[in-house]
C-alpha cells in the first residue's frame, strides 16, 4: 500500500511526512491509531492489551503505511505490532543471553572484542521491533540498558575509551542512536575524533528502514565531517526497500558513507530463500552490502521468532554462488562467546587432499591441498 496523506491523522500533507520530529510525535501507540492503518485482527487486539505495562510498541506513520492492512502475516506488521506470543517464556530463553552485561565497563560502554566496543547512546527507538534482541533494554518497561540513567554524564564513558589505546573502532548503537538530535549526535561524534586512537566510528540504526526521512542532508552533511563514518542497519524483508529508504541510503552513500546490512533469520518474515534472494539482490541494487544474518537468539519475549539452525544454512546455501559474492551475509550465532560464523564448509578434509562442493553439490577430490 502506497502512502496516501489523506489518511494520516489531521491530514499530514507531504511537508509533514518528510519530517522526522513530525513522524516520531504522530507515532502510533495506541490501538485506535493503530486501526487507522490496518483492519486489526482479534489476536492483535488481545495481543496490544496482554503487553500493556510489559513491553512497550511503537510504529512510525512511515512504517505502519508499509503494512498489508489486511493481511495479518504481513512481514512488516509481524515485526511491530505487539504478539500474544511474547509473553509466553520459552525453555532456556534469557533477557540477555549473550552476556553483554558481564562485559559492560561503563555506563555506556561495552567492551567484549580486543580492538573494538558497543557505545550505548540511547534506549529509545522510532518503532520497537518485536524481534529485538535487546528486548528487554529497549521495549520492556522495567528494563533499561544503563546501569546509570541515560542522561547522566558521558565524561566517565569517554575516558575510559581514551584510555584505552586498543580501542580503533567506536559502535554507536542502543536503542537507535539517531533518536538524538543532530546537535546532540555531534557532541558524541566530535568527541570521539578527539581521541585519535579512535580509527573509525560505526553508527547502527534502522532509521532508513522505519524513519527513512530521518537521514537528512543536514545530518549526514554533519556526519562527513568526522569521516571515516561507516553505517550498519537492519533490513529484514524486500518490502521494506521503498523510495525512500533507497533515498535515505544514497543520501548517506553520496557523503561518503558506506551503508552495511544487518539482519535477522525470523520465523514467518524473511525465513525463506526465496525472500532473503530478494531482500540481498535488492539491497545491492540500492548499494548496500549485506554483512551479517543473525540467527535469532532465545532471547525472552522474542523466542516464537527463532528458526531453526538447518534453516539458516539452507538459506546461506541458498544464495552463495547462485548470486552475487558480496550479496552473500555472513550468517551468525552470537552467544557468549562472541558472535559465531555458522555457515558451512565447503571443504572437507580427508586423509590425502580434500573433497570439495560446489554451490550446486558436485563433489571432487583435489589431492594435494
Ligand atoms: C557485534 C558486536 C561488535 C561489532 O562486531 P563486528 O563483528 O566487528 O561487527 C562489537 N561489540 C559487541 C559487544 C558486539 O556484540
Ligand atoms: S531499532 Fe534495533 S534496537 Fe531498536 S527495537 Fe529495533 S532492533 Fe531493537
Amino acid at each position: 500500500m502506497e502512502a496516501s496523506t489523506n489518511e494520516l491523522p489531521g491530514n499530514a500533507g507531504q511537508a509533514n511526512w518528510s519530517n522526522w520530529h513530525w513522524q516520531m510525535k504522530n507515532s502510533v501507540t495506541t490501538l485506535e491509531q493503530l486501526a487507522r492503518w490496518i483492519h486489526v485482527t482479534h489476536a492483535e487486539r488481545d495481543a496490544i492489551e496482554s503487553v500493556r505495562g510489559k513491553y512497550l510498541w511503537r510504529i512510525t506513520p512511515y512504517y505502519a503505511s508499509l503494512m498489508d492492512p489486511e493481511d495479518a502475516d504481513c512481514p512488516v506488521r509481524l515485526q511491530s505490532v505487539p504478539s500474544a506470543a511474547e509473553m509466553l517464556i520459552y525453555p532456556g530463553a534469557g533477557i540477555d543471553p549473550v552476556s553483554d552485561a558481564s562485559y559492560r565497563k561503563t555506563n555506556r560502554v561495552i567492551h567484549k572484542y580486543p580492538d573494538r566496543v558497543v557505545f550505548l547512546v540511547t534506549s529509545m527507538c522510532p518503532v520497537y521491533c518485536r524481534h529485538c534482541t535487546r528486548k528487554y533494554h529497549t521495549t520492556d518497561v522495567a528494563g533499561t540498558y544503563f546501569g546509570e540513567s541515560e542522561g547522566v554524564s558521558m565524561e566517565p564513558d569517554f575516558d575510559y575509551l581514551a584510555s584505552h589505546a586498543e580501542i580503533r573502532d567506536v559502535l554507536l548503537t542502543g536503542g537507535d542512536p539517531l533518536s538524538y538530535n543532530d546537535r546532540k549526535l555531534e557532541e558524541i561524534v566530535s568527541r570521539l575524533r578527539m581521541i585519535p586512537h579512535i580509527e573509525i566510528i560505526r553508527i547502527g540504526s534502522r532509521c532508513p528502514v522505519v524513519l527513512p526521512m530521518r537521514i537528512t542532508e543536514e545530518l549526514c552533511r554533519m556526519l562527513d565531517k568526522y569521516q571515516p563514518i561507516w553505517f550498519q542497519t537492519h533490513f529484514n524483508h524486500p518490502k521494506e526497500i521503498t523510495k525512500e529508504a533507497s533515498a535515505a541510503c544514497d543520501r548517506l552513500l553520496r557523503h561518503g558513507i558506506p551503508v552495511q546490512n544487518q539482519s535477522v533469520l525470523l520465523k514467518g518474515v524473511n525465513d525463506s530463500v526465496e525472500i532473503m534472494r530478494a531482500l540481498v539482490t535488492g539491497l545491492l541494487r540500492i548499494r548496500v552490502r549485506p554483512y551479517y544474518l543473525y540467527h535469532c537468539d532465545n532471547v525472552t519475549g522474542v523466542s516464537h521468532f527463532m528458526t531453526t539452525l538447518e534453516k539458516g544454512l539452507e538459506v546461506i546455501d541458498g544464495l552463495f554462488g547462485h548470486t552475487t559474492g558480496f550479496a552473500v551475509p555472513d550468517y551468525i550465532i552470537t552467544t557468549d562467546l562472541g558472535k559465531i560464523p555458522a555457515g558451512r564448509s565447503y571443504v572437507r578434509r580427508l586423509d590425502d587432499g580434500c573433497e570439495i562442493r560446489n554451490y550446486l553439490g558436485q563433489t571432487e577430490i583435489i589431492q594435494n591441498l
